[in-house]
């Protein structure tokens, strides 16, 4: 298999990447890892005529703290899952970097190119959902923060402008009281899994939810927040009914799931109600051993 013909611009900075977006728009498309791409091109799902290549570019590799973590677009997915400032800090993200693919597509896979493919099955989009993560955008004459809520438009698109790239994904830090959990099923480790959730369970000082987070992969067109679900669980005290009634909502009334090769809708909306009551454990187990620390 082989793709169509392109041109290839291997830029040595941002400011030409930029200036080749600009000139040529949505024609050109920004090569990462290439690990979705690549197979796109060579299956001609994908056909850009112009291909540009981020990977000259050290200053979109990074990763920093200041009042939150920003993590630079090309930075590798098996970067960000070693890097202790983001186990410390962004704990979700920590979670559910290993369940993407196998090592030596991480080791070259982008945590940019994951968030802008914008795949439903994908783990980072529902983790940047879940943690209300924003993204910036950049185009030759500008640059914007994008909320998370606002970047997934619907299957494999986001709201980038065909001059923009996106040049970096800023989380914020994990906040006291709060708890996190990134359960999927997959028929094997490292497949797209059949379901999988990120959860952020927040209690306030009375040990009474406050804030609740439940996002939810390949069971729509994009990350899929259960709102309804998330909203039962307000000012409640934690208890095995109020997850299992949240399981409930999420599976049956959040979603109507499509189903895939491996799995009916049916299945896919037992799988969230399992995943939700487990998640939710998990991240109340995390709260109060991180209170037992203090
Ligand atoms: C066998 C296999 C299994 C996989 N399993 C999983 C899995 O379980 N979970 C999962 O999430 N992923 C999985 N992937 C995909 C993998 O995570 C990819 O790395 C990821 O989806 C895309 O990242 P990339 O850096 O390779 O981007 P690329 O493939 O280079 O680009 C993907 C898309 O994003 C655009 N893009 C990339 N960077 C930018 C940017 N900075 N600004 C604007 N647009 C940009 C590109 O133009 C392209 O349209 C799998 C891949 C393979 C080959």
């Amino acid at each position: 298999m082989k793709p169509a013909p392109f041109k290839y611009f291997a830029p040595a900075s941002l400011e030409e990447a930029l200036a080749l977006k600009a000139e040529y728009g949505e024609e050109a498309k920004a090569l990462a890892g290439g690990q979705s791409l690549i197979p796109a091109m060579n299956f001609r799902v994908a056909q850009p005529a112009i291909l540009v290549d981020l990977n000259r570019i050290a200053s979109l590799r990074n990763i920093h703290k200041n009042g939150a973590l920003t993590i630079g677009a090309m930075t590798t997915q098996s970067t960000a899952e070693k890097n202790m400032l983001v186990a410390q800090h962004v704990p979700l993200l920590h979670e559910a970097l290993p369940s993407i693919a196998h090592p030596q597509i991480r080791n070259r896979g982008t945590i940019g190119g994951s968030v802008a493919h914008a795949d439903p099955a994908a783990e980072l989009p529902v983790v940047c959902l879940a943690l209300r993560a924003r993204m910036l955008a950049q185009s030759q004459s500008a640059e914007r923060w994008i909320e998370a809520q606002e970047f997934f438009s619907g299957l494999f698109s986001t709201t980038l402008a065909a001059d923009e790239l996106l040049t970096a994904v800023e989380f914020p830090l994990v906040e006291e009281r709060t708890g996190y959990a990134f359960l999927e099923v997959a028929r094997r480790h490292g497949d797209y899994a059949m379901v999988g959730l990120a959860a952020v369970l927040s209690l306030d000082e009375n040990g009474l939810c406050r804030q609740a987070r439940l996002v939810y992969l390949n069971v729509g067109d994009g990350p899929l927040e259960a709102t309804q679900a998330a909203a039962s669980l307000l000012g409640q005290k934690p208890s095995a009914k109020a997850f299992e009634d949240a399981g409930k909502i999420a599976s049956q009334e959040d979603m109507q799931p499509f189903g895939n090769l491996h799995a009916s809708p049916q299945y896919q909306q037992h799988l969230s109600a399992v995943l939700t009551q487990r998640a939710l454990h998990l991240a109340l187990d995390r709260i109060t051993q991180k209170a037992t620390h203090l």
